[in-house]
């Protein structure tokens, strides 16, 4: 079973989320069992990503939406951690800053789209101007209502232009959610991610739910999938995601580029005669 299969939504399809059990594991039993799967994923993951970077030719768009405590930077801190910094970047959407309110909604994304050969992580998305601001009423519906189309637009130019876009929805169930939480207050090391926020958003759950459920009804196309990964098991969440990525990567055939130069020319021209030189000077020290 292929999980870039399997969790796609395929363009128009109606999402019922609360039919998805985000408990799921498939065939896998444990954390422990899963654990070399996901190791050898994430090393595919980040040969890919040495090559990507080689290349500079393609890039790749990570979108992580979901709801509070789903586990987005869990997903960046296990599977991003081993990439080369150099051709990968994490970057995370806040309520927006003055001067990117004073812009289109899509301003800020296009900012930080990767360029050839780089990998970038969306932690929370320009979705955000269709969840968050639709909740909460942010902007007209006359406004948001047309940001479906503008994102479609958006993302075919990114993919034209060479950009590979993955979407990923991680979803957890509400006592999940409530469970993360509690650890959030309980335990010293994650007290600090926990706001108050995090609660009154909770109470708008459903509103939340429609809103992704439309999101993914009419954003999900054959150049930007979103995925709907099941991630009350942290582990699964991990799995399934770290496949798909890197059987997207694996997809594209990326190769070593050629080299411009002759390099037995180089060795007999450069290397070789340095290599004699130091020999004498090493030699010459010792006389
Ligand atoms: P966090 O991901 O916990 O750091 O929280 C970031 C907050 O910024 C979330 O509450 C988002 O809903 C909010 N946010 C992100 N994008 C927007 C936006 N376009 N308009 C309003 N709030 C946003
Ligand atoms: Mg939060």
């Amino acid at each position: 079973m292929s999980y870039r299969k399997n969790f796609a939504v395929e363009p128009g399809e109606k999402v019922h989320l609360h039919k998805i059990d985000p408990s799921f594991t498939g065939k896998h039993e444990s954390h422990q069992k899963a654990w070399p799967i996901i190791q050898k994923h994430v090393a595919r993951m980040d040969k890919l990503q040495y090559l990507l970077y080689a290349t500079s030719d393609q890039s790749l768009l990570v979108v992580l939406q979901a709801l509070d405590a789903a586990g987005k930077d869990g997903v960046i801190r296990h599977l991003f951690s081993g990439m080369n910094p150099q051709g990968t970047s994490v970057f995370n959407f806040k309520k927006p800053s003055k001067d990117e309110a004073a812009h289109d909604f899509l301003w800020r994304a296009h900012l930080h789209t990767p360029s050839r050969g780089e990998i970038v992580i969306f932690n929370r998305s320009h979705y955000e101007d269709v969840l968050v601001v639709r909740v909460h009423n942010l902007a007209e519906k006359s406004v948001w209502s047309k940001r479906y189309d503008l994102i479609n637009d958006f993302e075919m130019m990114l993919s034209s232009n060479g950009t590979r876009i993955l979407k990923f929805f991680l979803h957890i169930s509400s006592d999940e959610q409530l469970a993360r939480f509690k650890q959030r207050l309980d335990d010293p090391i994650r007290n600090w991610k926990i706001t108050d926020s995090d609660y009154s958003e909770r109470e708008l759950w459903p509103k939340y739910i429609e809103a992704y459920e439309d999101v993914l009804e009419r954003t999900s196309t054959k150049i930007a999938p979103w995925y709907v990964i099941p991630a009350n098991h942290k582990w699964f969440r991990d799995l399934a995601i770290s496949e798909i990525i890197a059987d997207t990567l694996d997809e594209i055939g990326l190769k070593l580029p050629p080299t411009h130069v002759n390099m037995d020319e180089i060795r007999n021209k450069y290397h070789d005669a340095e290599q004699k030189q130091a020999k004498q000077i090493d030699k010459a020290s010792k006389a």
